[in-house]
């Protein structure tokens, strides 16, 4: 069984299709990136499948449950978690405590407990995440102090602390430095299999360091899914990327 199965999924805005009856099939374990030009549809696509938007036509299942009419918070609880291409980061707060806020409010096995309350070693454990995530010693910056990328990084370990099994980013190394993308990388190669991860990421070398398959949107549409060498054999996607 698939982990994520999209099946003509499709969304407007007035008369502009933004995504046009997309298939998108990711299977457990994998790391897929969803990639294309600006304006393809990556960012609403990965709204329909979170909830965040609701999809017009098509359907989502995430690992073979029908979740199309479910909000977001029903899917996050049934172990969605995504970050958003644009932050969401509480400007009020520490690193460590979004951390250990988010920690609360998901307990061991994706559950969503009605009232955040003090738990022992939840300070630990928004540690070991931002030392996950290569923010190490960053815990008591606030959010407004913390640099672009280290900013992205923590969204990273939010979704991480709401212990997602299907793990979605919108395009994580945006404005990072390179030691700060490589760090990354290998953040998310050693995540383990049990975490699924589709991104979407512009810096094809990135897509080429991380993923093991790809779906390539043009216009809303899939222009191809498939392994990185067939992305890279591909003349459609070249003239995509190049035409756009
Ligand atoms: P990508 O993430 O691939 O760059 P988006 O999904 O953000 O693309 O956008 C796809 C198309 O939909 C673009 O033409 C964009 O301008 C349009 N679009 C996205 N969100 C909205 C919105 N909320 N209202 C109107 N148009 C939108
Ligand atoms: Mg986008």
């Amino acid at each position: 069984m698939s982990a994520l199965t999209c099946t003509g999924v499709g969304r407007s805005f007035g008369a502009l299709r933004a995504v046009d009856a997309v298939d998108l099939v990711v299977e457990p374990g994998a790391r897929h990136a969803l990639i294309g030009p600006n304006g393809a549809g990556k960012s609403t696509l990965f709204k329909l499948v979170t909830g965040t938007m609701t999809a017009e036509t098509g359907r989502v299942e995430l690992a073979g449950r029908d979740v199309t009419g479910l909000s977001e918070v029903r899917r996050s609880r049934l172990g969605m978690s995504q970050t958003l291409q644009h932050s969401s980061l509480f400007s009020s707060m520490t690193a460590v405590e979004t951390l250990t806020l988010a920690l609360r409010r998901h307990g061991p096995g994706g559950a969503i407990r009605p009232w955040p309350r003090r738990e022992p070693g939840l300070r630990e454990r928004a540690e070991e995440l931002l030392a996950d995530v290569g923010l190490s010693g960053r815990g008591d910056a606030g959010v407004p102090s913390l640099s672009h990328g280290e900013r992205k990084q923590l969204e990273v370990a939010l979704a991480l602390a709401c212990r997602p099994s299907l793990l979605l980013l919108d395009e994580p190394a945006a404005g990072m430095s390179p030691a700060e993308r490589s760090r990354l990388v290998e953040l998310l190669s050693g995540l383990p299999a049990e975490i699924t991860v589709l991104f979407v990421e512009h810096d094809l070398d990135l897509v080429f360091a991380l993923a093991d398959s790809v779906t390539v949107l043009h216009l809303g549409r899939v222009l191809l899914s498939g392994t990185p060498a067939d992305v890279r054999a591909s003349d459609a996607v070249r003239e995509a990327y190049l035409g756009a």
